[in-house]
């Protein structure tokens, strides 16, 4: 017994000698983006220990033994939240069979380099809505979290929830070319195979549910306009997923079948580009968020035009695009919650800033659209004790610019240094 004591106490030590402090370090914040309450802070010390923000307060005497981070001269936001991208895949090109000429590992290696650059543009959380290969995304999520790999935090799908031939499955291939399983993983047939499928992809990993709730612009033969999960089949993702605490966002083109989301209680609505009034009403009174993707459609018909994209995909989205904005505008006026979400892998990762000053061009101040890219897509994540603002408790994840975002908006497409959980990873040139 007294060996037993004597070890334990041996323990104990061993313990508390090997349990470093955490590290005390602090910003100096020229300006300071408060989120919260809409305003800029003028001369602030943002104290953090370890990868946590403990303090923010006027600047005055640094605590002992704490490292500076001199952005004195900088404006300091949140770190960038983007609600709509897609890391772990290759990224659009000319060819809607491309997913089939990565395997599986070429395209998650892929995923590194694009996780990296969306860090290194101010993106410190990204909610990734779909993946073609089943899992990369998580793969993809959890060598992040582990320190393997440098990219912002992840919300993950696991896969597509689609109807066979629809906007979440491989399509444009002879109607007898078999499809290997991780490529088709969400495709479902019924409500009850949804409910299966759910629960499977909760299992291993998954963070949310995506659904494909109409066509879509970038997949080959499937209509914009068209509903093709059912609202039963929409209804069963949320029931289910709300199961295990877990809330769906749907894919959502045409307005029937944005409605049909709605009714089914889904928690956003990803492009939203044909709403119309009555969409817009029902958003607004259950509280479904908009993610608008409402940059991309010049790029894709720029680049996408110059590189031969092909007649259907670019008549989508000359179909789409303006009708878009004017939704969003609409929306936004309305007062639907809108978070930031863009939709990067259509266009390269790392431009995901772009989108900023579309969204004042279409109706948000400068404020607001920075809010909808931090604290909103927070909040609808779930994440806001975490992430989102400056604020003490939560990650210290922050962005520093030279310019006045609240001035100029694009000054976000290249932000001058990035700090995530405390740890400088892009720092910025003097
Ligand atoms: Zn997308």
């Amino acid at each position: 017994m007294r060996r037993l004591i004597a070890c334990l106490f041996t323990l104990c030590l061993t313990v508390a000698a090997t349990a470093a402090e955490p590290q005390v370090s602090v910003v100096h914040a020229g300006k300071l983006v408060d989120v919260v309450n809409g305003k800029v802070l003028k001369d602030q010390m943002i104290v953090i220990t370890g990868d946590r923000i403990t303090e923010v307060k006027p600047w005055g005497k640094v605590p002992e033994g704490a490292e500076v981070t001199d952005w004195s001269d900088m404006t300091v936001l949140p770190g960038l939240m983007d609600m709509h991208t897609h890391l772990a895949d290759a990224g659009q090109s000319a060819s809607v069979l491309a997913p089939l000429e990565l395997t599986a590992a070429e395209s998650v290696l892929q995923g590194v380099e694009h996780a990296r650059v969306t860090l290194m543009a101010g993106f410190t959380t990204v909610r990734d809505v779909g993946v073609w290969r089943a899992f990369n995304d998580v793969a993809l999520r959890d060598a992040i979290n582990k320190g393997i790999i440098i990219g912002p935090r992840m919300a993950v799908v696991g896969a597509y929830v689609t109807v066979p031939g629809g906007a979440g499955d491989i399509t444009g291939q002879a109607f007898d070319v078999e499809i290997p399983r991780d490529l088709r993983f969400g495709v479902v047939r019924s409500p009850e195979e949804v409910r299966e499928r759910v629960r499977t992809l909760i299992q291993h990993g998954a963070t949310f549910i995506k659904t494909l709730a109409t066509g879509a612009v970038l997949t080959s033969g499937t209509h914009v306009g068209a509903q093709e999960l059912s609202e039963d089949e929409l209804r069963a993702a949320v029931e289910e997923a709300a199961n295990y605490n877990v809330y769906v966002t749907s894919h959502a083109h045409g307005a029937a079948g944005i409605k049909a989301a709605v009714r089914a209680g889904v928690r956003s609505i990803e492009h939203g580009s044909l709403i119309d009034d009555e969409a817009i009403e029902m958003m607004a009174k259950h509280g479904t968020w908009l993610v608008a993707d409402i940059y991309n459609g010049d790029y894709i018909d720029e680049v996408g035009r110059a590189d031969g994209w092909g007649d259907e995909i670019l008549a989508k989205n000359e179909a789409t695009t303006e009708r878009q904005r004017e939704g969003f505008r609409k929306a936004h006026a309305a007062g639907v919650n809108i978070a930031y979400g863009t939709d990067s892998g259509v266009y390269p990762h790392g431009d995901n800033g772009k989108q900023f000053v579309y969204m004042v061009r279409y109706g948000m101040s400068e404020m607001e659209a920075i809010r909808s890219a931090t604290l909103s897509g927070a909040e609808l994540l779930g994440w806001e004790a975490d992430v989102g603002s400056i604020d003490s408790g939560k990650f210290a994840d922050m962005v520093a610019v030279k310019g006045d975002p609240l001035k100029d908006i694009s000054v976000l497409e290249h932000v001058d240094a990035v700090m995530k959980g405390g740890r400088i990873v892009k720092p910025a040139v003097k």
